[in-house]
């Protein structure tokens, strides 16, 4: 696989840390703030596989090569289980911990998700509705999906789903 580019790496490592400096504002300016390590309900529960650019493709690969071979071979077995189900269980969330194996390599979707808002008004996860039906989130920046979706897309190559990468790349 092509390796990334000093530029493109310093550049998808500024959008993802404008991503967590947001989360971080957000969940610490909110102590009900649910989302934690442990918390995976959303990595359980995802409703399509993960969509990556091919550059968050190439930039996870560098995470998923630094996995014990056990632990990849147990992830590509993951993958192929799941296209038979749904909703889909994110191949690189270790069950027994809840934690994610490829935490710092980990595509835009996973660290916006329940941080940022779609110009549509999704906010997708349930358990924050449910909070902030009742704490109101008249004082919460979100970040803009959709403008970030845009920005991740201008930075490299087509995005495709975690299937079709892995499909991919054997
Ligand atoms: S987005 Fe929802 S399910 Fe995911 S960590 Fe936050 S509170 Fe938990
Ligand atoms: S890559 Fe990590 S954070 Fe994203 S869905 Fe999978 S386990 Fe969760």
């Amino acid at each position: 696989m092509e390796p990334i580019s000093e530029a493109q790496r310093q550049a998808l490592e500024a959008l993802y840390q404008r991503v967590e400096a947001r989360a971080a504002d957000i969940s610490g300016a909110h102590a009900w703030w649910p989302c934690r390590r442990g918390c995976d309900h959303c990595c359980r529960h995802l409703s399509a596989p993960l969509p990556l650019t091919e550059l968050e493709w190439r930039y996870l690969w560098e995470g998923f090569q630094r996995l014990p071979a056990e632990v990849r071979a147990e992830v590509r077995t993951r993958v192929a289980e799941m296209e038979r189900s749904r909703p889909y269980t994110c191949p690189f969330l270790d069950r027994e911990s809840g934690a994610c194996r490829v935490y710092a390599h980990r595509p835009l979707a996973c660290r916006s998700y329940g941080f940022a808002a779609a110009r549509d008004g999704g906010r997708w996860c349930q358990f924050i509705s449910d909070l902030l039906a009742k704490h109101g989130d008249g004082d919460i920046v979100w970040a803009n999906q959709d403008s970030l979706e845009e920005t991740v897309a201008s930075l490299g190559g087509p995005t495709s789903s975690l299937f079709e990468w892995f499909a991919a790349h054997p």
